[in-house]
Formats: C-alpha cells, sequence, structure tokens
C-alpha cells in the first residue's frame, strides 16, 4: 500500500465531466487500497476571472492581502466538487483549505512561501479511510490571513504535502503527457522525456517552462520527494524527475529548451566608465524591488560605455523612468528599451562534459539569421536574448541542430 499525493491541474478540472473523470480515477486508485492525498487547482480561466475583477475594482493595482482573500476562492470550489463527486461514488471524500489543514505561510501575500505543514488532521483521515482533497495555492499566515502561493502554486502544494506525509510518490496530472524536449504546442516534434534531474527541471522552469511551478522543483528537489508529471486522462509512464545524473552513451548533451516571453531590455548609453558605475546605474532599480536578469556591460570607448539589462516585462515601465533619472544623475548619454524580445535557452546536465555546446546553438541561429542581443551561461544552461517575432524559429531550429526531434510520422 502506498501514499500518493495527486495534483490536478486547472484544465483537469475545467468542467463538471472532468471532476468526475478525476473522481472515477482517484477512485480506482483507492481501489487498488492506495491511502490518496489530492491537491486541486481552481478550475481554467477562474484564477485569471478573479484576478481581473479585483482589477476592476482596483484601478489595475489591488491590494495583494484582498487579492488573495479572493483568488483562493477559486480552488475552494474544485476541491468541494470533487469530494462530492468522490462521496457520490461511495469512496469517503473530505475537503480542506490550505487554512484548515494548517499550511503555514510567511505573509507575503501573491507570493507566500510555506514554512510548515499540520499534518495531524491528513494522517487521522487517512487512517479512517478518506480521501483527503486539499485546495492548492493557498495557505494561511500565522495571524490567520489567507495566502497563496503565486501563479502555478498548486503544484507546490502538492510537493509540500507529499513531503511533509513522506508520500511515495507526487504525481502531478495535467494536459500533457510528460515533460517534454521543449513545449509541445509550439514544437509539435517535441519529444517526451523519460526522466529529467532536478537540477535539469529546475532550470528549465526558472527560464519559462511552466509544465511545474519552479518552487515545486525547489522543494522536490530539497525533501527528495519522488515527483512525476502524467496526463490526467491517458494511460501512459509520464516523466519522472529524479537525482541521478546517469552517465550513458545515449545521454544527450541538451535535455530541453525552455523560452520566456516575459521580460523586457533595458539600455543606457554613453555612461563615463569609472569605477563603480554597475552599481549606479542597478543600484536605484534593485531598490526599486525589480529583479534584474541577465546583464551585459560593453567595452569602453572614449572612456564611456553601453550597460544593457533585462527585466520582468511588468517592471519594465517603472525601470525604465528609474533609468532615465539615472541617465541624468551620472551625466550618460540616453536610456531607452525594448519589450519585443524573447530568451531562448538550451538546458542539459550533458553540457558538462562537452566543449562547443554555445557555439553549435549560435551557428545554428545564425543560419536561420536570427540576431543574439544578448548571452548568458552557466554550467548546465545557455541563454540567448532575440527579437520577439523569431521565437518560435529559434526554437524550432535548435530543437532540430540538438538532435531533439521526435521521429517524423509515417508517411510525412
Ligand atoms: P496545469 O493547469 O495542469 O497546472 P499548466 O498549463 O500549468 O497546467 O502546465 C502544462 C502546460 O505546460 C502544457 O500544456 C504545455 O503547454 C506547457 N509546457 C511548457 N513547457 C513544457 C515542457 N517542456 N513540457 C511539457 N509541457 C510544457
Ligand atoms: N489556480 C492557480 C493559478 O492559476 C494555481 C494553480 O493552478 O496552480 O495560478
Ligand atoms: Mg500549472
Amino acid at each position: 500500500m502506498a501514499l500518493i499525493v495527486q495534483k490536478f491541474g486547472g484544465t483537469s478540472v475545467g468542467t463538471i465531466e472532468r471532476i468526475e473523470m478525476v473522481a472515477e480515477k482517484v477512485k480506482k486508485f483507492r481501489e487498488n487500497g492506495d491511502d490518496i492525498v489530492v491537491v486541486v487547482s481552481a478550475m481554467s480561466g477562474e484564477t485569471n476571472r478573479l484576478i481581473d475583477l479585483a482589477k476592476q475594482i482596483s484601478d489595475g493595482n489591488p491590494v495583494p492581502r484582498e487579492l488573495d482573500v479572493m483568488v483562493s476562492t477559486g480552488e475552494q470550489v474544485t476541491i468541494a466538487l470533487l469530494a462530492m463527486a468522490l462521496i457520490k461514488r461511495g469512496v469517503p471524500a473530505v475537503s480542506y483549505t490550505g487554512n484548515q489543514v494548517r499550511i503555514l505561510t510567511d505573509s507575503a501575500f501573491t507570493k507566500a512561501r510555506i514554512l510548515q505543514i499540520d499534518d495531524h488532521k491528513l494522517r487521522a483521515d487517512l487512517k479512517a479511510g478518506r480521501v483527503v482533497v486539499v485546495a492548492g495555492f493557498q495557505g494561511v499566515d500565522e495571524h490567520g490571513n489567507i495566502t497563496t502561493l503565486g501563479r502555478g502554486g498548486s503544484d507546490t502544494t502538492g510537493v509540500a504535502l507529499a513531503a511533509a506525509l513522506k508520500a511515495d510518490e507526487c504525481q502531478i496530472y495535467t494536459d500533457v503527457d510528460g515533460v517534454y524536449t521543449t513545449d509541445p504546442r509550439v514544437v509539435p516534434r517535441a519529444r517526451r522525456l523519460e526522466k529529467i534531474t532536478f537540477e535539469e527541471m529546475l532550470e528549465m522552469a526558472s527560464l519559462g517552462s511552466k509544465v511545474l511551478q519552479i518552487r515545486s522543483v525547489e522543494f522536490a528537489g530539497k525533501y527528495n520527494v519522488p515527483l512525476r508529471v502524467l496526463h490526467s486522462f491517458q494511460e501512459g509512464p509520464g516523466t519522472l524527475i529524479t537525482i541521478d545524473e546517469e552517465e550513458s552513451m545515449e545521454q544527450p548533451i541538451i535535455s530541453g529548451i525552455a523560452f520566456n516571453r516575459d521580460e523586457a531590455k533595458l539600455t543606457i548609453r554613453g555612461v563615463p566608465d569609472t569605477p563603480g558605475v554597475a552599481f549606479k546605474i542597478l543600484g536605484p532599480i534593485s531598490a526599486a524591488n525589480i529583479e534584474v536578469d541577465m546583464i551585459v556591460q560593453n567595452v569602453s570607448h572614449d572612456n564611456t560605455t553601453d550597460f544593457t539589462f533585462t527585466v520582468h516585462r511588468n517592471d519594465y515601465q517603472n525601470a525604465l523612468r528609474i533609468l532615465e533619472q539615472t541617465a541624468r544623475d551620472i551625466g550618460a548619454r540616453e536610456a531607452g528599451g525594448d519589450v519585443d524580445i524573447a530568451k531562448v535557452s538550451i538546458v542539459g546536465v550533458g553540457m558538462r562534459s562537452h566543449a562547443g555546446v554555445a557555439s553549435r546553438m549560435f551557428e545554428a541561429l545564425a543560419k536561420e539569421g536570427i540576431n543574439i542581443q544578448m548571452i548568458s551561461t552557466s554550467e548546465i544552461k545557455v541563454s540567448v536574448v532575440i527579437e520577439e517575432k523569431y521565437l518560435e524559429l529559434a526554437v524550432r531550429a535548435l530543437h532540430t541542430a540538438f538532435e531533439l526531434d521526435a521521429p517524423a510520422p509515417q508517411g510525412e
């Protein structure tokens, strides 16, 4: 008998019919004798709808505490519906909100971190033979305020519960049958991976592959939770996220390609090149709580230099205003920016033992006439910033160049 935590995403509980199908699936696992804790997201589109309502009444800027009170309702609906569907099938079940379980978080509304989970109630219910249905994405802070864990946060609820309960496996059920070499909606010939290491999955998630929330992968790696991504309604082995980096002849250099359209680029030109200049430029940006991702400073010409960095698109206007002020303060020639950019990254632990990976990437992009604006590398990834309109072309070209394409279907 195993203890399994199963998380079902928004599309998997998007209609009454689908919730019935999830209930059937959970019932089958129960009949195998497994103990099941289910975590559900809100019905697909619901969280966006709620955020939109909040924005309408708040001139686009809702008070974070109240926003969390509201968006957490999406999951409260689906836990109750799923519990009803299970009970109707003769499966004893009980639903709990994050507060009722007591998923304790910090007080960072809209992006809270889980601090502790009280497993008493869950264990008692499991012992009494009940399926426990827990609301994803939400918790409660020490003052009793409702908090939420950031978009995609139900994945993290699932993994955190699995860690707290020392579950045998955490299964993330979604609308694709595993983690692919890249988003299968962009590259139809993307391939499902049998396995991917936590380290690679973390890079993929951080660099834009939203199949798993970043924090859920961090959590699973930290507590060594066996994690698997599966299709909600199709049979199959899915993708296992593992710790071991098996060295085999077949190991690909690149496991996957991630991309991200959420960034914007800012440039300050003609900056007097003196010690401390990077701090003068980025200090005011970080003081405004804006996170900077990639940074490039050019070699100086006539004692002036150009300095470019990227931020989240939501922070672009704010960052540009600050940079314009900095330009005036330090006597730079001009400040400007561009939102029509995208970041494409190749990820793989195989890169560690292979030279020339980056140049192969640059060659593939050059062949398509795609200009690289910025580059950053780490041990297991290479990222480039390009013009957004070339994003899909770039991802496809790299997918082919690194021999990731699935075999062509017969007749092609
Ligand atoms: P859920 O609502 O179940 O949480 P998400 O939309 O958050 O589902 O995540 C699943 C989606 O992630 C897929 O539909 C797919 O388009 C996208 N995705 C992006 N990158 C990948 C990848 N490398 N492998 C699989 N899916 C990916
Ligand atoms: N419902 C939340 C969201 O849409 C959490 C989740 O689905 O994981 O982001
Ligand atoms: Mg998700």
